[in-house]
This record gives C-alpha cells, structure tokens and sequence, in this order.
C-alpha cells in the first residue's frame, strides 16, 4: 500500500503541522486537498448540523422517508443532512469519497444495526463513547470513523475533483491505528542507503581515489547515520 504523507505545514496559514494530523490546526484546512477548499467540521456542524438533524430528520419522515431520501444521497455518500450541510466522510485510504456501498454500510449497517445492538446491551454508552471519542481525536473521527477508516470533511463548494468518488480508486494513504491523539511514528532510518554509501566508499578506497583517513573519516560519518 501506498504511504503518502502529510504536509508538515499548512499551505494555506504556513502553522505547522506538529501533531500530523489530516487538517490545519490553525486554520482547519484538509491538508490532502490541493484545491484548498475542504475544511474540517466544527463541533457544532458535526453536532448539531449532522447527528442532532439527521434524528429530527429521520423522525419527522416516520424513518422510511428518510431512507427513501438516503437512496438519493448516498450517490455522493452523503446522508440527508450531510448533503443539508455540506459535509461528506472521505475514505482515508482512497482519499475520495464514499461509495453508495460504503455509505450504506456505514449508515445502515454500522451505525443503524450494529450501534444500535451495542446501545441496547450497554443501555446507550456504546453510543456516548462513539461520539466521545471525536473530542481527543486529532481528527476530529467518531470511534465509527476509525473502525471504517473514515474521516468527515466540511466542502462547503462540493468535493474537488480528485476526491469524488471513483470505481476501483487505488489505495493513495495508510489509516491511522484507533488511537485518540495518537502521533506519528518518527521516520525510519534509511539504513539500506547508509549501507550503500558504505560500499560506495570501500570501493573508493580501494582504487585509490580517497586515502586512508578520508576513509576512516566517511566511514564514521556514515555510521553515526545508522
Ligand atoms: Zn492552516
């Protein structure tokens, strides 16, 4: 699988990207997007935009009305207040969009059945930690966002291009491990070039080009890389 990073610093406010995350700490944009348009939601958009709407939503249309409407929406992966306020869960791996499958997977099958099974055993704190946890995510996810790899986006302009939904999109990203607030792995030594340079110089030694000290002296330099 493709690893692509993280900006380290945001290419709209230039704060630096300390913790990386997959949006501005400053200034909220999605790092990933080149268009510079696609934010991440506030609390109150996620809250009260999203869940506490998509509730009234589904009772006021006696919940098969709602569901009639998801067959619409899920086409942008979107549910019914999700499309009312601009906000779309993106794929972490793909980097796009939901699929209509991956939206009724997430809708229905996730958050409809099986949250809803948790809730009953646990007489709701199922749901209270899934929605808790949004609040030490770097991200901003829901543990359901980390369970699916999926993380929710604020395009108040619709989705640029090299995020919507694409048949057979590859696998442009790594998820992140479910951790709240988790940091990135520092990154590996390049030992495998250190070793290289390592035989560059031996050869360099032995035709003569550099002396022995030289050696001596790269060699260590090189060492201390590793
Ligand atoms: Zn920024």
């Amino acid at each position: 699988m493709v690893t692509a990073t993280i900006p380290d610093i945001c290419p709209r406010c230039n704060v630096p990207n300390q913790q990386m995350s997959l949006f501005c700490n400053s200034c909220r944009l999605y790092l990933r997007d080149e268009t510079m348009t696609v934010e991440r939601c506030t609390y109150t958009r996620r809250f009260f935009g999203n869940s506490l709407l998509e509730g009234v939503l589904i009772l006021v249309t006696l919940i098969i009305g709602w569901f009639i409407w998801l067959i619409f929406t899920s086409k942008t992966g979107q549910t019914p207040a999700k499309r009312l306020v601009n906000t779309y869960p993106i794929n972490i791996e793909t980097g796009r969009q939901l699929s209509q499958g991956e939206t009724w997977l997430r809708e229905i099958v996730i958050k409809f059945l099986a949250l809803g099974v948790a809730n009953g055993i646990t007489s709701g704190l199922a749901g209270l930690l899934d929605d808790i946890w949004l609040f030490f995510d770097k991200d901003r996810q829901t543990l359901h966002d980390k369970v699916l790899k999926q993380v929710v986006v604020y395009a108040p302009a619709g989705l640029p291009p090299s995020m919507q939904f694409q048949q057979n999109a590859p696998l442009r990203y790594t998820a992140p491990p479910i951790m709240p607030g988790q940091q990135a792995a520092p990154p590996q030594p390049h030992v495998k070039d250190v070793a290289e340079d390592l035989r560059e110089l031996a050869r360099l030694k032995e035709d003569g080009v550099i002396t022995e000290e030289e050696y001596e002296r790269k060699r260590a330099d090189l060492v201390n890389k590793m």
